[in-house]
């Protein structure tokens, strides 16, 4: 068997299981409704959360400075990428999310695996909840320290880890703060209270959360009153950029730029993405309207899809997963849902657990209430059709 022959039976393995994966072209700026491959749909999958994606301020901000400083930054933040947007985003942040400081990533993805890998030593464990983000399972597995999984958002699970993990030196309590394929809601008070009982450290990833919860977008932190040691971000979804970042105070931050691997060999984000994303920071503490609309909106989709006998899982935010169980089922339904012009993808096996396959819709401020009715009209239709409701 040749290189390829050998690839191929790999990938047969995968379509046989019904979990083959490919891309789509989007052919327009992410609205809700977009060209995909050719075709016309409605989009229920992105994360632009409060429409800023596409908001013409962030377009100027990001044009001006793309003029001023070029296409790329051309270096790690430590060598030549650094830039006073760079600089200038951080303390945005930072007072954003009511932390001394922030650190900015080229990603989520990459924030999450720099903290886990660097912050906890040896001799350390991190607590880490079930459905935790990919991101976190990597830095989780890079890091020196040994990793204990608390069932998901189970207080009681977590509490009996807390104990069984005394002998530890330090502890660490990681979590999503909305959890990504089942829109649950971490309840930091909680978390943070049994921290201070067992002497435990909290890092919470908002990454869905950011813009989305609390009185002004800060995320779950303001939702919940509280203030973690260590906050991680994605500027990719309701911020409508691309970014991650860290918050916290001045030593944590300056303890990451000297450790933190995927900050310290990766290239510098574009000057121009900064920008933009400092507009979208402007913008996102004065849109408690748009907060507002988007809560109206998930719960219009939950109450309808509920009412027509569809189980639908998480709390209250812009992530709604409606549970099909059986992978090809979903993909038989999400291909439904494509004949009809709506794209809501499958979410199966490795993403979530085998028999809890689903459809993940997601919504934003931006959707109208006739493209709302259209897809919960389209689920009544499809779910009759496919015998999965009555
Ligand atoms: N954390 C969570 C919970 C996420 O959902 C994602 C993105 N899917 C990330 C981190 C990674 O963020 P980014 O896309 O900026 O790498």
């Amino acid at each position: 068997m040749n290189f390829d022959e050998w690839l191929d039976m790999r990938l047969d393995r995968t379509k046989k299981a019904g979990l083959y994966r490919k891309l789509r072209t989007m052919n327009t700026a992410p609205k809700p409704e977009m060209s995909i491959n050719g075709q016309k749909q409605i989009v229920f999958s992105s994360n632009n959360y409060l429409g800023l994606a596409n908001n013409k301020q962030l377009i100027y901000a990001a044009e001006t400075i793309l003029h001023e400083f070029g296409a790329g930054s051309s270096g790690s933040r430590l060598t030549t990428g650094n830039t006073k947007w760079h600089e200038k985003l951080e303390e945005r942040i930072a007072s954003f999310k009511q932390t001394e400081a922030a650190l900015l990533f080229s990603c989520g993805y990459l924030a999450n695996v720099g903290v886990l890998s660097s912050l906890p030593e040896k001799g350390d464990v991190l607590l880490s909840d079930q459905l935790n983000h990919a991101s976190i399972i990597d830095g989780c597995r890079l890091s020196k320290a040994d990793t204990v999984i608390y069932k998901h958002i189970d207080m009681i699970d977590l509490e009996e880890k807390l104990i069984e993990t005394e002998s530890y030196h330090r502890r660490f309590i990681v979590t999503d703060g909305v959890f990504s394929m089942d829109g649950t809601i971490a309840p930091l008070d909680k978390i943070m209270s049994l921290a201070k009982r067992y002497h435990a450290y909290v890092i919470v990833d908002d990454a869905h959360a950011t813009g989305v919860l609390g009185e002004n977008g800060r995320g779950t932190s303001e939702f919940f009153g509280v203030l973690p040691d260590v906050v991680i971000g994605t500027l990719s979804k309701a911020i409508g950029t691309e970014g991650g970042y860290v918050s916290g105070s001045h030593v944590l931050i300056d303890f990451l730029l000297n450790n933190a691997r995927t900050f310290i060999f990766q290239t510098a984000i574009p000057p121009s993405s900064c920008a933009a994303s400092y507009a979208a920071l402007e913008l996102i503490e004065h849109s408690k309207e748009k907060r507002k609309q988007l809560l109206l909106n998930v719960k219009k989709i939950k109450a309808g899809l509920v009412k027509m006998g569809y189980t639908v899982k998480g709390h209250d935010t812009p992530i709604i997963p409606v549970i099909m169980g059986d992978a090809q089922k979903s993909v038989i339904f999400a291909k439904k849902l494509q004949e009809k012009r709506i794209y809501a993808p499958a979410i199966r096996p490795p993403t979530v657990a085998i028999g809890e396959s689903r459809i993940r819709l997601t919504v934003t401020t931006s959707h109208r209430p006739k493209e709302i009715d259209y897809m919960l009209e389209s689920f009544n239709l499809i779910g009759k059709e496919l015998n999965m409701i009555k």
